[in-house]
């Protein structure tokens, strides 16, 4: 078992005075949570947290980065709270500790059918701090590296994730040297058979290329010589799984490849770089189409160096790598050696001193401008690319990507505007949740639907994609509008059977496109939506038609100040009042209702409630039904005063004593006081009184007040009140 000391070595080895008692403390504490766990090797369970611990500060990682590694199972495998490791190793621990435990938690097995790499950008994206995956990486090199003490199926399963997963994303971040190790590891569990071969073959040259490899450094020594230019030369076995790829891509036995040897030349400057390159070039043929220059053109990892291919002594391909020694750094531990020159201050210096040998690390440093913190530094290698984006999966394991914030509704409109259109519910986990929670990565997403349901106006409060915006904006338009018109058919029958005039009839002649017109609409359908909207009054809209039927066809019609109704439904009366033009604060452009239990009037207070495609219902503050409904529907809402005069349904009920004449005069009083009544029911008790219940038209809450009132003062009335 590693010993702590051995990793402060290595940590006091790269940084000026470390924090050695933080990784300290993490080591106490995680044997401490670890104690009497045992890995599957028989090891006490602290060695993987260790060996761990140790890669990172191979990699030269800071000091949270490599507590962070001592403590990276604590809350995932013992009852270690990510709070307590906040509280006693600070945020910054906490946080890389927090998201490795959330990778860790994320059962990638079950979503075969996700893409690998949507999983890495998941992944990615759930870091946000790189050196949450540095130490996830190395987390994974250790397990790989105990594998052998999994069960064979388990060792299958997690080398094929390793392969797709991890080794992509070592890369990715520059670490090849982690992502050499688990490449071979992989063909070792996966392709037994292929790894032992070119094993066994590779020991076999081995033998017999020794003398060939010293003679190919002998000779490129004596060219580093005989020019003056410091530099070390290394022979090196390409990794198996590299080999592997070549036998596979180009269909070559083991024997055809030639450059399994692979030679690196580290010398001190760019400069250096440069004139190696040509005296090898001068000395043997390069091939053609082999020369990549990686040092004016780095990769997007960061990756530097100059490969060429060139034919050599005996005629065969040698493949030679020319590098610096920093660019060495970089291309063992990728992103980790930038951040490390910055940190031990020895970039500063070489960049004075040889500014072109650190052009790229300087470009790479203006990038982050005037970052004076290397931890700041480092933490500004987020992948800000993936921020903005959370991963989901379908019930069928298909990632889906959508952006921060979004919701079951977003992620319904993903898979399909129907789906979206229609759907009523969500499981996110297998739990259902309400359609405006905040999905998170990872999440399993269930979404339920109905033919029968509609997008309702508030998901746009809460929706985060454009798609799901517009779609449920189209909607609600389309739906509004056409609601809209056949209210305002409705109203305008209604209001044409008061105003003795056939509306239908008066359509079907063709006057309603004389009306559009005079009312500059270009459509009648235009006109009918602008009535179901509240914005122009059936009344005015008739009143005009009515001139105009006078003028083409001089027909003077009588119409009746007030006239009895058949009996209407609650429902119509809700219409009919819509039909006026009420403007009403808080609710703009919208279709607008008035509650059937309640019907609120004018003056009264008031509070809106967004209905599912129906436009906002208003209902009188006081409406016991208002608790029903759901909260977040409810809309404060008021009457901006100065509409026309409109009518307004009210129940209202008179007690009275039994005499004669008493129902003429009551009708006689409401008359007078312009009230319309729409329709009542009375009913005698035995005591000798009688209750009578009207529905009636007012304007306002005041109509009504004054008119009970007066209804009050008729003799053997003994209560008059308003019904709710
Ligand atoms: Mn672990």
């Amino acid at each position: 078992m590693i010993r702590i000391n051995e990793i402060t070595d290595v940590v006091s080895s790269y940084i000026d005075d470390p924090d050695l008692d933080l990784i300290q403390r993490a080591y106490i504490f995680s044997a401490r949570a670890h104690e009497g766990q045992m890995r599957l090797s028989g090891e006490p369970y602290l060695a993987h947290p260790l060996s761990v611990a140790k890669l990172l500060a191979d990699m030269r990682l800071d000091e949270p980065t490599v507590a962070a590694g001592l403590l990276h199972d604590t809350v995932e495998d013992t009852d270690t709270s990510i709070d307590e490791i906040a509280d006693l190793f600070g945020e910054e621990v906490a946080d890389i500790v927090d998201g490795v435990t959330k990778i860790s938690m994320m059962d990638f097995e079950s979503k075969a059918i996700a893409k690998a790499e949507n999983i890495r950008k998941m992944i990615l994206a759930m870091a946000e701090d790189i050196r949450v995956l540095m130490v996830k990486l190395a987390d994974r090199l250790h397990n790989m590296r105990t594998l052998g003490f999994q069960k064979s199926y388990k060792q299958l399963l997690i080398a094929q994730e390793t392969m797709d997963i991890y080794s992509p994303l070592a890369n990715r971040l520059g670490l090849y040297m982690v992502k050499r190790d688990l490449e071979d590891l992989c063909l070792f569990y996966l392709k037994p058979d292929v790894y032992q071969d070119i094993t066994d073959g590779l020991e076999r040259q081995h033998t017999i290329g020794k003398e060939y490899v010293d003679n190919v450094i002998g000779l490129l020594t004596g060219i580093l010589e005989d020019n003056q230019i410091e530099g070390t030369i290394y022979g090196r076995t390409k990794h198996k799984y590299s080999i592997h790829k070549k036998m596979q891509r180009q269909g070559l036995s083991l024997d055809q490849v030639h450059d399994i040897i692979a030679f690196r030349v580290i010398v001190d400057s760019v400069k250096d770089c440069y004139s190696v390159l040509g005296l090898v070039h001068s000395m043997w043929k390069p091939v053609s189409g082999k020369f990549k220059d990686y040092i004016s053109i780095p990769k997007a990892n960061m990756y530097q160096s100059l490969h060429t291919t060139v034919v050599g002594p005996e005629g065969e391909r040698i493949e030679i790598q020319i590098r610096t020694e920093e660019m060495q750094q970089v291309s063992e531990y990728g992103v980790a050696a930038h951040w490390q020159y910055k940190e031990s201050g020895r970039s500063d210096a070489k960049t004075n001193r040889d500014a072109e040998r650190f052009s790229w690390l300087r470009q790479i440093m203006d990038w982050q401008r005037e970052l004076e913190d290397p931890r700041e530094f480092m933490a500004s290698l987020r992948f800000d690319l993936f921020n903005d984006e959370v991963y989901v999966f379908t019930p069928a394991g298909e990632i889906k990507e959508l952006p921060d914030g979004a919701t079951p509704v977003d992620f319904a409109y993903s898979i399909h505007t129907e789906v979206g259109n229609h759907c009523t519910g969500a499981k996110v986990n297998g739990r259902m949740v309400p359609l405006n929670s905040v999905l998170k990565n990872g999440d399993t997403i269930e979404v339920f639907t109905d033919k029968k349901r509609k997008p309702s106006r508030d998901w746009l409060k809460f929706v985060k994609t454009a798609k799901a915006r517009t779609r449920i904006k189209h909607y609600i338009r389309t739906e509004e509008r056409t609601r809209s018109i056949i209210l305002a058919k409705e109203l305008l029958e209604k209001e044409g059977r008061r105003m003795n005039i056939n509306v239908a009839k008066a359509m079907k002649d063709g006057y309603f496109v004389m009306l559009a017109d005079e009312f500059n609409f270009g459509h009648v359908d235009d006109l009918l939506s602008n009535i179901g909207y509240s914005r122009i009054t059936p009344r005015k809209v008739l009143g005009r038609l009515h001139a105009v039927m006078n003028e083409i066809e001089g027909v003077e019609e009588e119409i009746p100040k007030q006239e009895q109704h058949q009996h209407e439904t609650e429902e119509d009366k809700a219409k009919g009042a819509a039909a006026s033009s009420i403007d009403i604060e808080g609710v703009d452009n919208v279709l607008i209702r008035f509650a059937g239990c309640c019907t609120p009037l004018p003056g009264e207070p008031i509070i809106g409630y967004i209905s599912r495609g129906r436009g906002v219902v208003i209902h009188s503050a006081t409406c016991p039904n208002i608790k029903n409904l759901e909260e977040e529907r409810l809309l404060n809402v008021s009457w901006t005063g100065g509409q026309e005069e409109s009518q307004h349904p009210a129940q209202i009920r008179i007690r009275c004593r039994n005499s004669k004449g008493l129902l003429a005069k009551i009708c006689a009083v409401l008359t007078e006081m312009d009230v319309n009544i729409d329709s009542g029911t009375f009913k005698s008790d035995l005591d000798g009184s009688s209750v009578l219940e009207f529905t009636v038209e007012v304007t306002d809450l005041g109509h009504l007040h004054r008119s009970l009132n007066k209804v009050k003062t008729i003799e053997n009335v003994l209560e008059a009140t308003r019904l709710s």
